[in-house]
């Protein structure tokens, strides 16, 4: 056997052994979460509030129906997020796990103000955090992980991984068993580049994104190219708030008609809310 086909014996076996230890990137099922169960709070956004919430600039949700209950981002403002935190109905207490995007003020502005009230969490950030930040977290929590790659939080939830971009971010995709729902911070890497990474790192099809897209002022034939990416993923629900920009709303609003899901401080997304395909 020469070098070359020595080389290509080793990697088909390390193939299949990836294969045999549960698939390649694959949730193969054990780990799904129930779609009916899942909810998703807005706490923080600067659009469309529901009565009681304050809008302002930045964004923040709670997930619930995963073994651990996760606040993804916590906006700009603490107390701001801490009064829409309350307005919801959702104790500091009730929080297990936080999972930062990405390091701007708007989704890191109520972190302080949050673990102050409760540092008995674990907080995910990008390994790309400076290093002042992550000092700071980590005398103020019970630990703080720097994620690198893709890794699963716990059972279900991913992070895509420190993504690059012209900011560094990290994402979440949550692995229910109606498909993947994935959440974005600004989704300053391209939308559509986090979820081709989600269908990457779950091995499975998009249900529903949603979050921050950052395309103000995208051009027509951009917005186009994202929504291609969406299909070939199996997108079937969208819903797209924050820096995504008013005309760019519009134009997902349109794309997905009835399949659109409005966001804002005070929204909750039900998994019960999605039709199955
Ligand atoms: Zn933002
Ligand atoms: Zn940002």
């Amino acid at each position: 056997m020469n070098k070359r086909s020595m080389v290509r014996v080793i990697a088909a076996s390390a193939l299949l052994a990836a294969l045999l230890a549960g698939g390649a990137g694959g949730t193969e099922g054990e780990n799904m979460l129930p779609l009916d169960k899942l909810s998703i709070r807005i706490i923080y956004d600067n659009i469309d509030p529901e009565e009681g919430f304050e809008a302002q600039w930045g964004f923040s949700c709670v997930i619930g129906g995963a073994d651990k209950t996760i606040l993804f981002d916590t906006g700009g403002k603490g107390d701001v997020f801490m009064n829409n935190l309350a307005e919801a109905g959702i104790s500091p207490s009730d929080i297990d796990i936080v999972v930062i995007s990405h390091e701007h003020w708007d989704h890191i502005g109520g972190l302080g103000a949050f673990l102050e009230k409760n540092p008995e969490v674990e907080v995910y950030v990008p390994a790309s955090f400076s290093k002042e930040f992550k000092e700071g977290v980590k005398g103020s929590c019970s630990g703080l992980v720097e994620v690198k790659a893709p890794v699963e939080i716990i059972p279900g939830v991913y992070s895509t991984g420190d993504m690059n971009g012209p900011v560094r971010e990290q994402s979440l995709a949550l692995v229910t068993d109606g498909g993947v729902v994935v959440i974005t911070g600004c989704a300053h890497p391209g939308v559509d580049r986090i979820v081709e990474k989600a269908v990457d790192v779950t091995g499975e099809n998009v249900l529903f994104i949603m979050g921050g897209f950052h395309l103000r002022g995208a051009e027509k034939t951009r917005l186009d190219e994202i929504t291609s990416v969406f299909d070939k993923c199996g997108v079937r629900y969208c819903g797209a708030s924050h820096c995504t920009g008013d005309e760019s709303i519009e134009y997902f609003m349109e794309r997905y008609g009835d399949r659109y899901v409005r966001l804002g401080a005070g929204r909750v997304i039900r998994g019960t809310d999605f039709d199955r395909f």
